[in-house]
């Protein structure tokens, strides 16, 4: 027996009581168990806890502190970075986690720290209600929400953690805690932005707003028009109205419904939209962007369910590609800065490589930059370059497309970038990311965590 299958033995014989499912190399399951969203990961972690409720996290926290092994979080196991695993230590596998319980006179919705937000966003859905998450749904409610959260309602509503209300959470030594406004008010401040590096979320408790059927949907314009659609969208969005959300990106038109073939595969730029208001609002605040430029190749937003939306790509991106990430956040695109966008958008090297100009303006600005970790209030976009293949063959392809687009744009950027949206680039690009939030970030973990028992994230490191 190797060290490693005696680590899934010695756990099923120590942890007696665990109501959960212990997965180990030796079994059927295990290779299924271990993927990652991001193919690019082939972790082999010594053991795979599936837990079932908080007490199973206190105990196999124990277990693997007692036998000194290496602890991963996983929630949605999305992030580009592979952090939701690890070779050779304990995964604790929070995805039987996924309860959604709303409370529509309340306005609120109570998640398992393993659920995606799929499952939240049909709950809410059913009462015209939801909260803020991102622009897919197969992503962990976790993950998203504990590094930030932007997406299609950021404008109108602001971050995932803007509408964090409570958290359930389960230390480094194994004591459940409650965490909120009143209480444990520190470690509250740093769930909202701070990653996992805190301690494991069994439950999030999130503010509802009323958002029935939204009208989303993306207008696409030909690649080559890349730098006089991005000018006109720099110019248009932030003074919009917050109820209209619309997301910048270079990307190809997918080769399926509800596209017409004569597009299929075809490099784009566009606005991907998702507005809360009446289809005459929708035109009405869409009008200015699409007076100022030419007749697009596609105009395809429609009345739907926000669940729909959100739904909307899974298809495209189903979990196993090949993912290489990089981000940056931006204050202002100039003209020089727009051109190098037009350049690389044009170059994407496979088609479902894509770059994203998410607008992080509108309601997240309503919140100071020291309120949450998450200091880069008066940023107006998240940048995002993603590099995108099913075939390993074209790592390499997409891994150079993706670094030298950032590269070229990071003299034009605010510094940091969006630690959901990072790969591991070290710990000064984890301090950028919070700006002077990141001492108060460190001496909240010497509190919490002082050994860094959660250190595969974005790691916080404990102030000495
Ligand atoms: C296709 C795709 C689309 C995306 N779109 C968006 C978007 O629109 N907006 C956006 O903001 N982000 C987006 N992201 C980025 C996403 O926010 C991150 O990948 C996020 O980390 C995913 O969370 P997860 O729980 O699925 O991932 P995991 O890999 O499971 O976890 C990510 C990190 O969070 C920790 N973690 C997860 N759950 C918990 C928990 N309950 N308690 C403690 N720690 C936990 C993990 O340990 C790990 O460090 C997208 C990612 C992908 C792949």
């Amino acid at each position: 027996m190797s060290t490693i299958d005696t680590t899934t033995a010695t756990a099923r014989e120590e942890l007696g009581r665990f109501g959960g499912k212990l997965i180990g190399p030796e079994d059927a399951d295990y290779d299924e168990a271990r993927k990652l969203y991001n193919a690019i990961f082939d972790k082999r972690p010594a053991l795979i806890a599936q837990v079932a409720s908080a007490d199973d996290v206190t105990a196999i926290l124990g277990f693997a502190r007692a036998h000194g092994l290496p602890i991963a979080v996983r929630g949605g196991g999305h992030h580009g970075a592979g952090l939701g695993s690890v070779d050779d230590g304990v995964v604790i596998d929070l995805s039987p986690l996924d309860s959604v319980e709303v409370d529509p006179e309340a306005r609120i919705v109570r998640v398992g720290g393993g659920a995606t937000w799929g499952k939240v966003d049909a709950a809410t859905g059913e009462h015209g209600l939801a909260t803020p998450s991102g622009v897919i749904s197969t992503t962990g409610v976790g993950g998203l929400t504990l590094g930030g959260g932007l997406g299609h309602l950021t404008r109108s509503f602001g971050l995932a953690i803007d509408n964090l209300v409570e958290a359930k959470v389960v230390l480094a030594n194994g004591d459940q805690v409650t965490a909120n406004a009143d209480e444990n008010a520190d470690l509250f401040w740093a769930l909202r932005g701070g990653g996992g590096n805190f301690g494991v979320v069994t439950e999030f408790t999130f503010r509802l707003h009323e958002v029935g059927q939204v009208v989303a949907g993306p207008t696409f314009w030909p690649v080559e028009d890349g730098a006089q659609v991005l000018r006109a969208y720099r110019d248009f969005i932030t003074t919009a109205p917050r109820r209209l959300a619309g997301f910048f990106a270079f990307a190809s038109v997918p080769p399926g419904d509800p596209f017409p073939e004569e597009i299929h595969l075809r490099k784009v730029c566009g606005v991907v939209w998702c507005h809360t208001g009446t289809e005459e609002e929708a035109a009405a605040d869409m009008k200015p962007l699409l007076d100022a430029l030419p007749e697009p190749l596609l105009h395809g937003p429609q009345p739907m369910p926000h669940a729909a939306i959100q739904g909307a790509f899974d298809g495209v991106y189903p979990a196993g590609d090949q993912w290489y990430w990089r981000a940056d956040f931006v204050n202002d695109l100039p003209d020089e800065a727009i051109e190098i966008h037009a350049k690389f958008g044009a170059e994407m090297p496979t088609w479902k490589s894509t770059m994203h100009l998410y607008p992080i303006d509108g309601a997240a600005h309503d919140v100071g930059p020291n309120d949450t970790p998450w200091g880069y209030r008066d940023a107006n976009y998240g940048a995002v370059f993603a590099g995108v293949d099913p075939d390993p063959a074209n790592i390499d392809a997409i891994r150079r497309w993706s670094v030298e687009y950032q590269e070229a744009l990071h003299p034009y950027s605010a510094g940091g970038a969006y630690v959901n949206m990072m790969m591991d680039e070290g710990q000064d690009r984890v301090r950028a990311s919070y700006r002077d939030n990141y001492d108060r970030l460190a001496r909240v973990k010497a509190t919490y965590d002082p050994g860094n028992v959660f250190r595969v994230h974005q790691n916080i490191q404990p102030a000495s």
